[in-house]
């Protein structure tokens, strides 16, 4: 799986950070920021919840 991040969409509210912490940050104007593009095990789990849980659509996995 690859993790996408269109930051134009993103609205800064910060689901994506609360549901995976080691997979997404955010930057001072609180827009999404990938810390990691490809995560496995359970950082690739939480990013799926992550992904599903952004209000704005923002977020998208590539893969499987
Ligand atoms: S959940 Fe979506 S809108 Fe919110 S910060 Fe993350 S990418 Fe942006």
């Amino acid at each position: 799986m690859k993790i996408r991040a269109d930051r134009d969409v993103c609205i800064g509210a910060g689901n994506c950070v609360l549901a995976a912490e080691n997979v997404f940050d955010q930057d001072d104007d609180a827009i999404v920021v990938v810390l990691q593009e490809t995560p496995e095990g359970a950082d690739a789990e939480a990013a799926r919840n992550a992904v599903g849980s952004c209000p704005s659509g923002a977020l998208s996995i590539e893969g499987t």
